[in-house]
């Protein structure tokens, strides 16, 4: 299969929706990671996603919608928190988790009675979302296990080949995956941290249940091995010595005959002095925003091991140490 990069002109938006409508896949920005949608109504279609991205099929798919009036077609029941929530943060990164209306097949719910919906604020996906005119599922576009895309690049790179189409809308602004909230049971739970920090829910929900669980009743993709690039990751908590462990440890892989790189944010560079370093930006919102490009440069540039820097858990912060910790498997440092 030939894979077509799309700019993302009026045109090309309707050759993007009318190729999902017809039961086809195609990659497209959004805010948080680039995704893999099809059309959720459509089982074939859906399990095309599953079999493009090596994905195993009882992790569940988020269902994307351009318009809070479609949401109907796919909730069974909408609690009055849902609107709240709805009315204070999207379209954004926030995915939240409803009893499932008939309609939705299994193969988008990993065979659960719930179903994942967001509503992407990203110029390009309401577009592509408004002239499908269908609900789309969409995980993010990389191969499983692989760190999520954030340029269309790094999607060719995982896709090509194996999707027909991708819509390039340049760099995605969060970097990380949405925040999910159940709402489908009496109390709320959150059950994966990401772009709308936890706290800014609280006044909404009260203080949130957080549920990362194996259990497939639960978050079911979140026990599967995730984000991790070729090159071994090392994650250090924040805390005083962070710089001198990230250094004696950098030095150790080294001695060890390892070629290595820290990412760090960029006023802490020099901390490192001739170390190899990937200088994150300016503050935790820049490096959430360039972690996982990092971690597939890390790979193109042939290292092999990233050590990466914690970071304060307010804000984004949270949901990238989360990250970080899964790409390095529990390697902390
Ligand atoms: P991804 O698209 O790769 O960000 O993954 C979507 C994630 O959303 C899945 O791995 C699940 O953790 C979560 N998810 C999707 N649908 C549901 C659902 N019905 N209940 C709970 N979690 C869900
Ligand atoms: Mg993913």
């Amino acid at each position: 299969m030939n894979t077509v990069v799309y700019k993302p002109s009026k045109e090309n938006i309707k050759i993007c929706a009318d190729l999902i409508r017809g039961g086809s896949t195609v990659a497209f920005p959004t805010e948080t990671v680039y995704g893999l949608g099809a059309n959720a109504l459509d089982p074939t279609a859906v399990r095309k996603i599953y079999e493009a991205k090596g994905r195993p099929s009882d992790n569940p798919l988020i269902v994307h919608l351009a318009d809070i009036k479609q949401l109907n077609e796919v909730a069974a029941e909408i609690p009055p928190l849902a609107y709240e929530l709805m009315s204070a943060f999207t379209p954004g990164p926030l995915t939240l988790v409803f009893k499932k209306a008939p309609c939705i097949p299994d193969c988008v719910t990993g065979g659960l009675d719930t179903v994942a919906v967001r509503f992407p604020s990203h110029t390009v996906a309401a577009m592509l979302l408004r002239e499908c005119g269908v609900p789309v599922c969409a995980p993010s576009a990389n191969l499983s296990t692989r760190p999520s895309p954030t340029t269309a690049e790094h999607v060719l790179k995982d896709m090509n080949g194996r999707i027909p189409a991708i819509l390039d809308g340049g760099q995605c602004d969060v970097g990380l995956e949405s925040t999910i909230v159940d709402v489908s049971g009496g109390k709320p739970r959150l059950l994966r941290k990401g772009g709308i920090p936890a706290e800014a829910l609280f006044p909404f929900t009260g203080p949130l249940e957080t549920v990362e669980s194996s259990e497939k009743a639960l978050c079911p993709g979140m026990k599967y091995k995730h984000y991790s690039p070729e090159a071994e990751v090392y994650f250090s908590a924040f805390y005083d010595g962070m710089y001198e462990t990230i250094a004696a440890e950098y030095d150790k892989l080294t001695a060890s005959g390892k070629k290595v790189v820290i990412i760090c944010l960029d006023i802490n560079a020099p901390r490192y002095g001739t170390r190899n370093v990937y200088g994150a930006g300016r503050n935790f919102e820049d490096y959430a925003h360039n972690v996982f490009a990092y971690l597939r440069r890390a790979d193109d540039e042939k290292y092999d091991a990233v050590i990466a820097e914690g970071v304060d858990s307010a804000g984004i912060g949270s949901a990238l140490i989360n990250r970080l910790i899964k790409s390095s498997g529990g390697k902390i440092i």
